[in-house]
């Protein structure tokens, strides 16, 4: 059974972007323990988080903890800040062309299909050199799931409704990428 390693941003004594009364060290936990709820439901699959609770995890800790368990996917969860609004993904910068840019692709639309129903902004696939995705040894991707500084964004991420949706959309994503079996 393949295993998919989740990784919620920051946590503990990071809180990440904080906005608007939220802390996207909070909301990268609770996203990704729903999406490891949707995967487990409905595929054979073994979804684990590099952080179940809201303590400290080092980017590299992360890294090792997925190369560890030889995992098929690592998919890291966070919020954007800064002034903008909408979702964008990065992968590792050169490898479009490879096994992870066609996974970005998938995944990417997927959630794309869930966000255009809110009329919310495509920022686009690009590629980072987070270190995440630098050390991780297989592919990799981090989404940026709207702003956290934006009123707008944030009042759909205090919206339960708006949250399942946004986990399904990312759990059908990873799913579709990977090929994984009901
Ligand atoms: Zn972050």
């Amino acid at each position: 059974m393949p295993i998919i390693v989740l990784d919620p941003g920051h946590g503990g004594t990071d809180p990440g972007a904080i906005g608007n009364g939220l802390q996207e060290k909070n909301l990268t936990l609770d996203i990704g323990l729903k999406v490891q709820k949707v995967l487990e439901d409905n595929f054979v699959v073994d979804v684990r988080l590099t952080r179940e609770a809201d303590v400290y995890a080092g980017l590299s800790e992360r890294a090792d903890y997925a190369n560890g368990l030889d995992a098929a996917y690592f998919v890291s969860l966070h919020h954007n800040a800064g002034g903008g609004t909408g979702f964008e993904s990065f992968i590792y910068p050169g490898s479009a062309a490879s096994e992870t840019g066609r996974r970005q692709d998938v995944l990417h639309g997927e959630m794309m299909n869930f966000y255009s129903t809110y009329g919310l902004r495509d920022r686009g696939q690009k590629e980072a050199n987070f270190s995440v995705l630098r050390e991780t040894a297989m592919p990799a991707i981090l989404l940026e799931n709207l702003f956290i500084d934006s009123v707008n964004d944030t009042n759909l991420l205090k919206d339960p409704i708006f949250l399942t949706g946004l986990a399904n959309a990312i759990a059908a994503g990873i799913a579709k990428a990977l090929n994984l079996k009901s």
